[in-house]
């Protein structure tokens, strides 16, 4: 006789029940404790390819990221203020090393350091990502005469 998993007695029958996600064989008194696991109700392993809606963008108007030659607009707009890098890094309340390691392009400054740069330099660090592909720029269009008379040449 098949002896029950939680109590450990023995049973006629016991049913298959899902305890806090362990599946155990369980009597009808223990079976209480658990959902039982109704073989009908068992989906399939592996689901067709469900589409899965695409939510790793949050969804805001315009998007800004780093301009690719953030050292340099950085060091540049420092240079025309005349300040020096312990000049800059004082404004800013940073430390010196941190400063240098973006003029190196050497760190990524987070989006609250980037927008105190903005102010303290007035300029931008930033720059609009274009969402979607850009525009294509390919035109296919009908061969002219004067197209014709060229490739005479
Ligand atoms: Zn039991």
């Amino acid at each position: 006789m098949p002896l029950c998993e939680m109590c450990g007695t023995e049973q006629d029958q016991l049913r298959p029940v899902s305890v806090e996600g362990t599946n155990l064989r369980l009597c009808d008194r223990c079976s209480r404790f658990g959902e039982e696991i109704r073989p009908a109700k068992t989906l399939p392993a592996t689901l067709p390819g469900v589409p899965r809606t695409r939510t790793d963008r949050p969804s805001r108007e315009t998007e800004y990221d780093l301009a690719p030659d953030f050292p340099d607009r950085l060091r540049r707009a420092r240079e025309a203020l005349g300040w020096k890098r312990e000049e800059l890094a004082r404004r800013i309340n940073e430390k010196l090393s941190v400063l240098e390691k973006l003029e190196k392009g050497r760190l990524r400054p987070p989006d609250t350091l980037v927008a105190k740069l903005e102010r303290v330099l007035e300029i931008r660090l930033r720059e609009r990502v274009e969402e979607g592909e850009a525009p294509r720029h390919t035109e296919t269009r009908p061969l002219t005469l004067g197209d014709l008379i060229r490739r005479e040449d």
